[in-house]
């Protein structure tokens, strides 16, 4: 029996009221701003209200390498948080909102899948409830008062070629990455080369994910770096005089979003910074206060542990002092195929012998979330076609890793697919195993803390870098940047730059390309390889098929 589609199971879903979601938490309707009838902020005071309130448990969810085949990190965070409130433990779930550029693009949502869903899945993919709008106007303002004060005299001397501060719109527009900006004569400024970004990419998503809250939000905005004079000293948005402005737009954009599992559980769904110039995933003000709300709260960071995991330990838990008492590695039989050297035509038959094979980069995914010292479980995240000779395979392996592996059914069957998985999470996190420390000291050279990462996390020999970027970094070091973390973007299929080396590869160099300072975000982008910070669409984007039905319902979004 085939499986509805994920926008036919989210419609078909019944939704309670906004504010019983909230009641669940113990907030008051008073305690809500209700966007229609099944999406809300959150009053600021109402967190205040939870200050003194004791923590409940982080759990992060994060996944092997990732291939085509896919692995359902988002699917399994949500069915994760259904099955923890199936076996009666105070659970929410926080994730990040959804780009359109994607939606239109590559098919595959932001809310989950199957019987593992955010709802309303439309809105949550769409426009929501704006927070992307008011980050790409706030951003764009910054862009257009820098080229205002250059029409005006340009009284801070920028170097109009050295204006780092690009523009942003959430759509994947390859025509707009790089433009001649300012063009058709004297009344329109000065010609300069600028291009745009997708909002995701911007600065300004990663500071309303780290921001603590709406102040150190503005002071943040003033910190972000525009451009350069000549002399190569920085110019700040403070010194535009943008910040305040843009905190304005921003005034509402920083209070978190709740809505509810298919199951009516309670979800945080708020702020997405992209996984490689940035630190991928969701506020740290929606982390914050879930765990004042719940006494478990389920999480995701984008792309594998490699990334995603490093990144949430290093940059975020580091920045806003939280300790993850557990972790969730997602693998899928498909995925480990692939990683075992199966071209993805040829996933559909059963082999034990590649899933064995690709387990060896399950296996370092463990060791490396171990090395954090947090506690962590494999999820198999079950797809039809998977066999129970591949299954158990998986399972008797990791069982020689030190840990397990659990199957999980949540696609299928919602929370009651994740019970197992549920209950061992909550025994792992209750019993304060986990003794979470980032991988390197504040303290640490700039140079010095991206080899630690390639060594460590990536297991290569050396990290290779131009005189030009280790100058750079010490210069960044003796402005006093260098306590900063730094934000890796690599790609995401493999442990090395190398996209088609899968499995667990050794001895690999680390080139880096290019250094940035998000001086504002308050981390350091190393760029090793080819990074894209505004997409294409395919030849045939997923819009050609998204439509209204006779009934005015979306069809063919998912
Ligand atoms: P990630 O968060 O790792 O990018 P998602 O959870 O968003 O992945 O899942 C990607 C896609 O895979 C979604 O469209 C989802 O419906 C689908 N998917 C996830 N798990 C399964 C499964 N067990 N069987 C079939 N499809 C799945
Ligand atoms: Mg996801």
């Amino acid at each position: 029996m085939t499986q509805p589609s994920d926008i036919e199971i989210a419609r078909a879903a019944k939704k309670l009221p906004i504010q019983e979601i909230g009641a669940k938490l113990g907030l008051a309707p008073k305690d809500l701003i209700p966007f229609g009838h099944d999406k809300a902020k959150i009053e600021p005071e109402a967190l205040a209200r939870l200050d003194d309130r004791p923590d409940g448990k982080l759990i992060l969810v994060t996944a092997i390498n990732p291939t085509p085949a896919g692995e359902g990190k988002t699917t399994t965070t949500v069915g994760l948080g259904d099955g923890l409130n199936r076996i009666g433990k105070k659970a929410m779930i926080c994730i990040r909102e959804a780009s359109l550029g994607p939606n239109f693009g590559m098919k595959g949502g932001a809310a989950g899948g199957g019987h593992a869903q955010i709802v309303p899945m439309e809105d949550m993919n769409l426009h929501f409830t704006g927070d992307f709008h008011a980050i790409t106007s706030a951003h764009n303002l910054l862009s257009a008062m820098i080229d205002n004060h250059i029409y005006w005299g340009n009284e801070l001397e920028i170097d109009m070629r050295r204006v780092v501060w690009r523009r942003v719109l959430d759509m994947n527009d390859r025509a707009l990455r790089q433009i001649t900006a300012s063009l058709g004569g004297v009344s329109n400024g000065f010609p300069r080369e600028a291009g745009f970004d997708i909002t995701v990419a911007s600065e300004v998503m990663a500071i309303l994910c780290l921001a603590k809250d709406l102040a150190d939000l503005e002071s943040r905005l003033g910190d972000m770096i525009v451009a350069y004079r000549r002399d190569r000293s920085p110019v700040y948005a403070r010194d535009i005089g943008a910040h305040g402005a843009m905190a304005v737009l921003l005034k509402d954009a920083i209070k978190p979003n709740l809505v509810q599992t298919l199951e009516n559980n309670p979800a945080f769904v708020h702020g997405g910074p992209f996984a490689n110039i940035a630190h991928g995933c969701n506020s740290v003000v929606a982390t914050r206060a879930a765990l004042k709300l719940a006494d478990y709260v389920v999480t995701e960071a984008g792309f594998g542990a490699d990334l995603g995991a490093e990144k949430f330990f290093d940059i975020k838990c580091r920045k806003a002092g939280l300790t993850p008492a557990a972790s969730v590695l997602v693998a899928t039989i498909r995925a480990l195929k692939m990683n075992g050297g199966v071209a993805k035509e040829d996933l559909g038959a059963e082999n034990v012998e590649a899933v064995r094979k690709g387990c060896a980069n399950l296996a370092r995914h463990i060791e490396n979330v171990k090395s954090f010292g947090v506690p962590v479980v494999v999820a198999i995240n079950h797809f039809s076609g998977d066999s129970d000779a591949e299954i158990a395979e998986v399972q008797n392996y990791v069982k020689t890793q030190g840990t397990e592996a659990i199957i999980c059914r949540h696609w299928a069957e919602g929370g009651a697919g994740t019970e197992e998985l549920a209950r061992r999470v909550a025994e792992i996190a209750d019993s304060d195993m986990s003794h979470f420390a980032p991988l390197y000291p504040d303290e640490k050279p700039l140079f010095k803390k991206i080899e630690e990462i390639a060594k460590r996390i990536y297991r290569a020999d050396e990290v290779i870098a131009d005189k030009k970027i280790r100058d750079q970094l010490r210069e960044w070091e003796n402005q006093g940047y260098g306590n900063l973390p730094v934000c890796m973007a690599k790609t995401q299929y493999s442990f090395s730059t190398d996209p088609a080396l899968r499995g667990a590869p050794t001895g690999h160099t680390i080139p880096v390309r290019e250094v940035r300072l998000s001086a504002g975000a308050g981390f350091v982008v190393v760029i090793c390889g080819e990074i894209m910070t505004m997409p294409g669409l395919p030849r045939h984007p997923a819009a050609e098929k998204i439509c209204l039905n006779d009934a005015g319902e979306i069809e063919g979004l998912f």
